[in-house]
């Protein structure tokens, strides 16, 4: 394969220091430079916790794709900064590989729009592990038979979106194949609020944020005398690596906003 330029946003962050180790170890990639909230001007090597490497660090965007000759952009910031250098990556032909969480339906019709304007892949991924992948795969089946279902998400407690994007595609993929229905006693009354978790077309999510956690994931279905649970476990950053690495290779020969890992593995 030919080398790919790659770019890092959130490169001090859980998400982030893992990625720029898999890039600088992937023999056809090559880092370029990270984009940061801190350390313009800088290099990584400067910075704590991280590699040292003479790579440039910017805290702009815009200048770091104005000096660089950047083909992928891999984001793992935040849903608001997130956005922003999806925009920024597209308008300067850059293609983004997008492991942060949070974007709202409305986020992912606009960006598929602009990435159709200017015909350059994207790849957003709510969970680049790919037994997550299968878990939510295996959920859709069981749906079909089983369609009394809960998610129980857990994650460390510096996460800021819930629920997770995981809990929330798998109710998407399930609700394909289920119909949207009531699910517990009719006359059910909850005496704290939250207690029965967000509900999507009946579904309850319930979400864990406790120090100690990574990425965890749940589906209990439930039926006449029996339940099935289907269950994932990250137990470290470097599980989503792999799926990053395939979506960097991916996303050079698309021409769309593909949101979701389960559509670009067979
Ligand atoms: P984290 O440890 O909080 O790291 C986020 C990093 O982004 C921080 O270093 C932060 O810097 C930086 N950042 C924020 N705004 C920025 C900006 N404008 N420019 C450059 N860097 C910026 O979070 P994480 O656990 O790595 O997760 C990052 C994202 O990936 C989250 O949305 C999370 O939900 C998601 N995630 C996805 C997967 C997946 O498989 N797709 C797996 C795990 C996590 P400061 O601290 O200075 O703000």
């Amino acid at each position: 394969m030919e080398n790919v330029n790659v770019v890092i946003a959130g490169p001090r962050g859980n998400m982030g220091r893992e990625a720029v180790r898999m890039v600088n170890e992937t023999e056809h990639f090559t880092l370029q430079a990270v984009v940061d909230s801190k350390h313009d001007g800088m290099k990584i090597a400067d910075i704590d916790g991280l590699p040292a490497l003479d790579i440039p660090v910017y805290t702009d965007m815009e200048h770091c794709f104005s000096e660089q000759s950047v083909d992928v952009l891999i984001d793992l910031t935040s849903p608001a900064f997130g956005r922003k250098h999806m925009e920024v990556a597209f308008n300067h032909g850059v293609r983004p590989v997008v492991g942060t969480t949070g974007f709202s339906d409305e986020d992912i019709k606009e960006l598929r729009q602009l990435a159709e304007e200017k015909g350059i892949g994207g790849i957003i991924a709510p969970n680049f592990a790919i037994g997550a992948i299968l878990m939510m795969k295996f959920s859709q089946m069981a749906a079909k038979f089983l369609p009394d279902v809960e998610i129980i998400e857990r994650h460390h407690d510096r996460k800021l979106d819930a629920p997770s994007g995981t809990a929330i595609k798998t109710a998407q993929l399930i609700s394909e194949v289920r119909e949207a229905r009531n699910q517990g006693h009719p006359d059910e009354h909850e005496e704290l609020k939250g207690a029965r978790g967000a509900d999507f077309e009946g579904m309850k999510i319930h979400s864990v944020r406790l120090p100690g956690l990574v990425a965890h994931q749940e589906v209990i279905f439930g039926g006449e005398g029996q339940t099935l649970t289907i269950r994932h476990d990250s137990m470290n950053r470097a599980s989503f690596m792999p799926g990053v690495r395939l979506a960097v290779e991916t996303v050079l020969g698309i021409d769309t906003l593909v949101y979701g890992l389960e559509n670009i593995i067979d």
